[in-house]
């Protein structure tokens, strides 16, 4: 086992740790560990929400979720000799739920995917599907089974949802300007279009008083992706990927964590993901000037991973850029169609007795494939999702017998 640099007693709130961890990005916080170009190491993570989700029958926990101290993020890990310009060279060498622990805390032999309230975070099909779901995975070994979706087992595709490198100031200012000017196009919306900075909740490390002040009034929320990495939620980012992120600042401060052991891609719950705690080893590396030299100047590059579930046979369902309740026609929206294509996949699962809430947790937790197939062809957009059949312990190709509807039993709901 490589060292760990960043150690979590998953007893205890990151806020009580050895080295306490960070909620915001904000070039202040300092780091809790140094690491040497070309070292392998272990960091150690709690789940995003800091242990607030338990596992039991009732969702009431994800509808009252506090979303202020989240995520919950391990480091930042400064790796010497980095400097703005640099590329930092990380290696995904290996990443799992909490080792031989089992427990009330998601990664202790269990983890669980949410459906967001739209008063309280929301989803990607808020509108169709309000109110607050849940429904707990088990793990064995690389494969997860839930009681609340009877009927599938599937190989995880575990991978960080969230990683990055620390912005400078001057980046972390342009983030905070123009997620406010978005925000400020519709202040009232449910749920928001963005999320300033909240002094609420912040933690930032060993940083208190003035400094921890300032972060809470300056630093990035984690939820969207950014320039230096972040909240991707790229399901590919598995054993032996390598990402090579933008340095803003010395020493780069690369933090993270939000580990999956699984997730569809679009992880469309918010929570999409199969959420857990855990581990996960890195190699670092450094490329000199390798932002210039590589033109990689706004976003990380990655190679996808090479472990991973292996699925060959899948049912494909496709989407539009058509809203088809008053059948009215967006331009190339990629996002509606994306949205149609999961819509159409629940409706074909729900003939086989899965309500639409079991349906769309299925979709955000599996390793099902979301590809942007056409964007030129004016004025639809088409998306596709791909859903692998093997997952089903029953066949859900549609044959001319009609679909084997049974009582699928239900997700965790909330009173
Ligand atoms: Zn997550």
């Amino acid at each position: 086992m490589p060292e760990v640099v960043f150690s979590v007693d998953q007893a205890r709130s990151m806020r009580d740790q050895a080295h306490p961890g960070h909620n915001r990005w904000h070039p202040d916080i300092p780091a809790a560990a140094t690491v040497r170009p070309g070292s392998e190491f272990r960091v150690e993570c709690q789940e995003w929400t800091d242990g607030q989700i338990g596992n039991n029958d009732s969702a009431n926990d994800v509808r009252d979720v506090d979303l202020s101290p989240c995520h919950m993020l391990s480091g930042p890990i400064a790796v010497e000799g980095a400097e703005p310009g640099d590329l930092l060279v990380v290696d995904i060498l290996d990443i799992g739920p909490v080792p031989q622990e089992t427990g009330p805390k998601p990664g202790q032999g269990w983890g669980y995917t949410g459906i967001f309230a739209k008063q309280n975070g929301g989803g990607f099909l808020t509108d169709y599907y309000p109110d607050a779901y849940k429904a707990i995975w088990d793990f064995h070994g690389q494969q997860a089974t839930s009681r609340h979706i009877p009927g599938v087992r599937f190989t995880g595709i575990t991978h960080p949802g969230l990683f990055g490198t620390a912005p400078s100031p001057e980046l972390l200012a342009r983030w905070n300007r123009r997620e406010q000017a978005l925000i400020d196009t519709d202040p009232g919306r449910v749920p928001p279009l963005a999320l300033p900075p909240l002094p609420e909740g912040v933690l930032a490390g060993t940083l208190s008083g003035d400094a921890l002040a300032k972060v809470g009034r300056e630093g990035a929320r984690t939820v969207p992706p950014r320039e230096n990495g972040g909240n991707h939620d790229i399901k590919n980012f598995t054993r032996g990927a390598r990402v090579f992120y933008p340095v803003n600042v010395d020493g780069a401060l690369l933090s993270g964590g939000d580990l999956h052991f699984s997730q569809g891609d679009g992880e469309i719950t918010f929570c999409g993901a199969i959420e857990m705690g855990g581990f996960i080893d890195f190699h670092v590396d450094l490329i000199k000037g390798g932002m210039e030299k590589y033109g990689v100047t706004t976003n990380p590059i990655f190679m996808p991973g090479n472990v991973e579930p292996r699925y060959s046979e899948f049912v494909s369902f496709i989407g539009i850029s058509v809203d088809h309740g008053s059948d009215t026609n967006l331009y190339n929206d990629a996002t509606v169609a994306y949205r149609n294509a999961c819509l159409n996949a629940i409706e074909y699962l729900k003939k086989f007795g899965y309500s639409g809430e079991q349906a769309y947790l299925l979709l955000g937790a599996a390793p099902i494939e979301g590809r942007v197939s056409g964007v030129v062809d004016i004025p639809n957009a088409c998306c596709s999702l791909y859903l692998p059949t093997e997952i089903f312990d029953f066949d859900i190709r549609p044959t001319a017998d009609g679909p084997r509807r049974a009582d699928r039993g239900s997700c965790a709901v909330s009173s």
